[in-house]
C-alpha cells in the first residue's frame, strides 16, 4: 500500500443551525476579526448582518471587507489585507463560496507575513497565517477544508490561476450550515456541484491519490450522483447532502490535488468568464471517457464500487446529469472560437502542477482531441 501522512487540523462543525456556534469559536481564536465576503450575496441575504451581530455579541470587534469578486485577483487580496492591517485584526472569518474563502486565505497569510504574495506562490509553501474560520455558502469548492487558495494573477493581459499553498492556510474551524444554501440559485447548485464532482473524481484518478483520499473521493461521488438533481430542484435535504459531499471532495483534493479537468478549465474561466464549476462540468465527461478508453482500470473499479456495470456507464451517468441541469453541450455554445484550440492546449499544459497528476501518459495531441470534442459537443442524447 502507498504510504501517506494524514493531517486533519480543521475543526469541522456540520449541521443545520450551527452558524450560531460562530461566536464562541471566534472568541477562542481572536478579538479583532476581519470578515471577508463577496460583493452582494452576504448583504442581500441578510447573513452579513447576522454574522456581524453574532461576532459582536461575543465581544469581537468586526471589520467587514465585502469586495471579493468571482475568481479573486491578487490585487483584491492586498486590499483586504490593508483593511485588516488598518484595524489590527487577529482573526479572519470567510463567508461565501470558493472565491471569498480563497481570498480570505490570502489575506490571512499577508496579515501574518512581511513578504509579498507573489514571492510565496506554489511551488513555494507559506509557513504562517492568521487563524481563519470558513463558512461556505455553496456546495462545491471544499475550500473550507483545504490548504489551497486559488487566485488570479493578471500580467500583460495574460491571466493565470496561481496557488497559495500550505498547512497554515487550513481553516482552524469550518462551519457547514446547510441553511445558508437555501438562498443559492439553482444554476450555482449545479455548477458548484460539478466542481465538487470534479474534485472527487480527479482526486481519485490523481497520481497522488492514496487509499484514504480514494475513500473520501468515492463517497463524495456516490452522494453527488444521488443528490445533484434534487439539490438543483431545491430540496433542502439534497442540498445538505451536497454540502457534506463537497466537504469530502475538498478533503480528497487536499491530499491528492486535481488533474487535467482543472488545468483545461482555467482557460475558459480566465478568458471567457465561464464559471469554474461549469467549465469542469463540461470537460469532466470527456476526460473520464479518454481515461477509460485508454484502459485505466482504477476508473472501472470505481464504477463497480458505485454499483455501475462499467466505467463507460459512469461517464454516461455523468453526461445525463450534466444535460438534466441544462449545462451547454459544447464549448461552441459558450461562444468559443475554433481558432482558439491551440491556445487552449498550450494554456492547459502550462498548469504543470495539475498535468503532472494525470495518471496516464499524456500528449498535446490528447489535449487537442479533448478540446476539439468538447468544442463540437457530445453525440450522446439524454
Ligand atoms: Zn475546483
Amino acid at each position: 500500500m502507498k504510504s501517506f501522512t494524514l493531517n486533519l487540523q480543521t475543526r469541522i462543525i456540520f449541521g443545520r443551525g450551527c452558524l450560531s456556534r460562530l461566536g464562541g469559536e471566534a472568541a477562542s481564536l481572536g478579538d479583532r476579526c476581519l470578515l471577508v465576503t463577496g460583493r452582494s450575496f452576504a448583504r442581500e441575504s441578510g447573513y452579513l448582518k447576522t454574522l456581524v451581530e453574532i461576532l459582536s455579541e461575543s465581544g469581537l470587534k468586526v471589520t467587514v471587507f465585502d469586495k471579493v469578486e468571482p475568481n479573486p485577483s491578487i490585487g483584491t487580496v492586498y486590499k483586504g489585507a490593508e483593511e485588516g492591517s488598518k484595524n489590527n485584526c487577529n482573526l479572519v472569518v470567510a463567508l461565501g463560496g470558493g472565491s471569498a474563502m480563497d481570498a480570505a486565505k490570502g489575506v490571512a497569510f499577508l496579515l501574518k507575513s512581511n513578504s509579498k504574495l507573489e514571492e510565496n506562490l506554489f511551488p513555494n509553501e507559506v509557513n504562517d497565517a492568521l487563524p481563519l474560520i470558513a463558512i461556505p455558502t455553496t456546495c462545491g469548492t471544499g475550500s473550507e477544508v483545504t490548504k489551497y487558495a486559488v487566485l488570479t494573477l493578471v500580467k500583460n493581459h495574460a491571466k493565470r490561476k496561481v496557488v497559495l499553498l500550505g498547512n497554515p492556510l487550513l481553516p482552524k474551524v469550518s462551519i457547514l450550515d446547510a441553511n445558508l444554501l437555501n438562498h443559492l440559485p439553482k444554476e450555482l447548485v449545479a455548477y458548484t456541484g460539478f466542481d465538487a464532482l470534479s474534485h472527487a473524481l480527479e482526486a481519485y484518478t490523481s497520481k497522488d491519490s492514496t487509499p484514504f483520499s480514494d475513500l473520501l473521493g468515492l463517497e463524495a461521488v456516490r452522494i453527488i450522483l444521488e443528490n445533484i438533481i434534487e439539490a438543483f430542484r431545491g430540496s433542502p435535504e439534497a442540498r445538505e447532502n451536497m454540502l457534506y459531499a463537497s466537504m469530502l471532495a475538498g478533503m480528497a483534493i487536499n491530499f491528492a490535488g486535481t488533474e487535467i479537468v482543472h488545468a483545461m478549465g482555467y482557460y475558459l474561466t480566465n478568458y471567457h468568464n465561464v464559471h469554474h464549476g461549469l467549465a469542469n462540468g463540461m470537460l469532466l465527461p470527456h476526460v473520464l471517457r479518454m481515461e477509460i478508453q485508454k484502459g485505466f482500470g482504477k476508473l472501472e473499479d470505481a464504477a463497480l464500487r458505485l454499483g455501475l456495470v462499467n466505467g463507460m456507464e459512469l461517464v454516461k451517468k455523468i453526461e445525463e446529469l450534466v444535460d438534466r441541469v441544462g449545462i451547454p453541450r459544447s464549448l461552441k455554445d459558450l461562444g468559443l472560437e475554433e481558432d482558439e484550440l491551440d491556445a487552449m492546449v498550450a494554456d492547459a499544459l502550462s498548469y504543470e502542477r495539475n498535468v503532472n497528476k494525470h495518471p496516464l501518459p499524456l500528449t498535446a495531441e490528447d489535449l487537442k482531441m479533448l478540446f476539439t470534442t468538447a468544442f463540437s459537443g457530445r453525440r450522446f442524447q439524454a
